[in-house]
């Protein structure tokens, strides 16, 4: 996989690039990461890629110019036709599942905003995707952006050491994960769950398939709706649910 960034602050994301799951993955080919700077695309004697906005108000604009030739130079490079995704809080929550959508991709080109937004037309003319990590703003788009990539670089073939963490990651199932003990057995009095020493691997998976629904009951229980379960498994829930709801009447 190849990803572009498009940022006015490449040097946030040489740390991150170089880190790690992402600096190993890099290390491996299995991706290439490049950050560039869209101020040397600035068709202007002193290299501005923001104006005042039409119509007044406070903030600074990022103008279309400079973006729209910096995603045409990479696309000139050839290869398949890049997803172009525009960081932005008003974008489609960013989720698991587009995680894995992304993942399936050859290349992918990540915008990073700053100051008060974009000119409209980037969003209408230039971006295949529109990505908030959530309902809060921030500063510019490197810190979301590296919050996507990470997500996706986890995700492909040979980047994670152990490849059934990906699988069995909270989300990835549609529920949370269940949790986890390592040693000591007991830890200032604290025991880890006898099943867990037990050596008896299907009633530890189903303990922990019990325990990744309970959690997700109590957290999440909006995730349960379109979580893959057994009749039997939903039919335990409502009992469960049902009990809670008298414990705390
Ligand atoms: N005025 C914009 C608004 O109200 O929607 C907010 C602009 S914000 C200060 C500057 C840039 O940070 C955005 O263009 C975007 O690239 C990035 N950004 C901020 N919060 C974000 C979020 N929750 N998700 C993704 N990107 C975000």
């Amino acid at each position: 996989m190849r990803i572009d960034v498009l940022t006015l602050f490449p040097d946030m994301f040489e740390g991150v690039f170089g880190s790690s799951i992402l600096g190993k993955a890099r290390e491996k080919g299995i991706v290439r990461l490049h950050a560039v700077n869209f101020r040397s695309y600035a068709n202007n004697k002193h290299n501005t890629v923001d104006d005042y906005p039409y119509g007044g108000g406070g903030g600074m604009v990022l103008k279309p110019e400079p973006l729209f030739a910096a995603v045409e130079d990479l696309l000139d490079e050839g290869g398949a036709k890049p997803r172009i995704v525009l960081m932005c809080p008003q974008g489609e929550p960013y989720t698991q599942r587009k995680a894995e959508e992304l993942s399936r991709e050859e290349h992918l080109v990540f915008v990073c905003g700053h100051y008060e937004g974009y000119d409209e037309r980037i969003r209408e003319h230039l971006v295949t995707d529109e990505l908030s990590i959530g309902d809060y703003v921030l500063t510019g788009g490197e810190l979301p952006a590296m919050v996507v990539i990470d997500s996706i670089v986890r995700l492909l073939p040979g980047s994670l050491g152990n490849e059934l963490s990906a699988v069995t990651d909270s989300f990835s199932t549609g529920l949370l994960e269940h949790p986890h003990y390592t040693r000591p057995a007991v830890f200032r009095g604290w025991e880890v769950p006898e099943v867990l020493l037990s050596g008896h691997h299907a009633n530890v998976e189903a303990w922990r398939r019990e325990q990744s629904l309970m959690r997700t009951l109590k957290r999440r229980p909006e995730l349960l709706e379109t979580a893959e379960l057994t009749a039997k498994e939903r039919e335990w829930l409502k009992r469960l649910a049902a009990e809670e709801a008298g414990d705390n009447g």
